[in-house]
């Protein structure tokens, strides 16, 4: 049977309406713009949700559909927890990510180019907020890796620069390639046209590399145990009246960066439970 719609449009009801070749995602958002940074790094940026709120620092899940069960041909979202690596006000999102070769994810999400589709579950989540620090004068942001998603994110709010007189970024990777997103976009701040006049001379960027040489080498927590990096930025040393910190990196660095705070007198604190500074994995494993 079929039946006029409009004058050029007919609806033939008997035929079964075929499936489209790619099922409309659930949650789907479309990428906007993809960069490499490396043969291990990518960012890239996709539309945002209307309805998505966020705090800057929090992290989501994000994915793409699975491989089909080889028994009943099903997909299912794989998702992995990601950091929003732009700032709340942002109309769009930013991730910054590993690729991971032979990562269930990150081995197909390296390939998505402008116009393709991600998941994305919009409940944002985090400790890295500044809802979970007392007030104080300069903050710490201690990363590794893909660890700087989320100061990204912190880097570019406004509230980091209304609570805080200075901003002390650090970022510890292996090779000196693997700082570039981090240093491309501590570079820009000065220009942006929201926050640029915020930033200032607030913000300290103190890269450091652990394998490849550069002009500073080694970890940051050994660092600020012998001092360096006090007398290298020509400031006083951390003290729990003054200073809040947020750290991001493995599971490792995050334990030693958490001795180290406490050695100076910070407190770890939460969202519910605000104290001097806080912590979250930049990945599991
Ligand atoms: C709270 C939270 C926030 C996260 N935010 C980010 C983010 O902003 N960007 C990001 O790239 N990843 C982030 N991750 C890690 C992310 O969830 C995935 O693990 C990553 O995307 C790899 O997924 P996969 O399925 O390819 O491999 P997986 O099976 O998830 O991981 C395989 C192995 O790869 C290694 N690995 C995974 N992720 C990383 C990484 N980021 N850096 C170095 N080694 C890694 C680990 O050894 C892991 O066991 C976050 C994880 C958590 C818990």
């Amino acid at each position: 049977m079929t039946k006029m719609t409009s004058a050029t449009e007919t609806v033939t009801e008997a035929t079964p309406v075929k499936a489209p070749a790619t099922p409309a995602l659930p949650d789907a958002q479309t990428v906007t713009s993809v960069k490499h940074w490396t043969d291990r790094l990518f960012s890239f940026r996709v539309t945002r949700p209307q309805s998505l709120r966020f705090r800057s620092g929090e992290f989501v899940m994000i994915g793409l559909m699975g491989d089909p069960d080889p028994k009943t041909g099903k997909q299912k979202p794989l998702l992995r927890a990601y950091s929003i690596a732009s700032p709340a006000w942002d109309e769009e999102l930013e991730f910054y990510s590993i690729k991971v070769q032979d990562g269930p994810l990150t081995s197909k999400l390296q390939h998505i180019q402008p116009g393709d589709q991600i998941i994305l579950r919009p409940k944002p989540v985090g400790t890295l907020v500044h809802d979970a620090l007392l007030p104080g004068k300069r903050l710490w942001f201690f990363s590794t890796g893909t660890g700087f998603a989320p100061f990204a994110s912190l880097l570019r709010e406004p509230e980091t620069y209304e609570k805080y007189d200075q901003v002390i970024i650090t970022h510890t990777c292996r090779d000196v390639a693997e700082l570039d997103y981090g240093r491309e976009l501590v570079d820009s701040l000065k220009d942006d046209p929201l926050i640029g006049e915020m930033v200032g001379e607030k913000v300290k960027y103190y890269p450091t590399t652990t394998r490849q040489g550069s002009p500073r080498m080694g970890r940051i927590t050994t660092k600020l145990q012998d001092g360096s990096v006090f007398a290298d930025l020509g400031i006083d040393p951390i003290a729990p009246e003054t200073d809040r910190a947020m750290v991001c990196g493995s599971l490792d660095f995050n334990k030693d960066m958490k001795d180290v705070l406490e050695s100076f007198g910070l407190r770890e604190g939460a969202n519910s439970d605000p104290k001097e500074y806080v912590v979250e994995k930049a990945f599991v494993g």
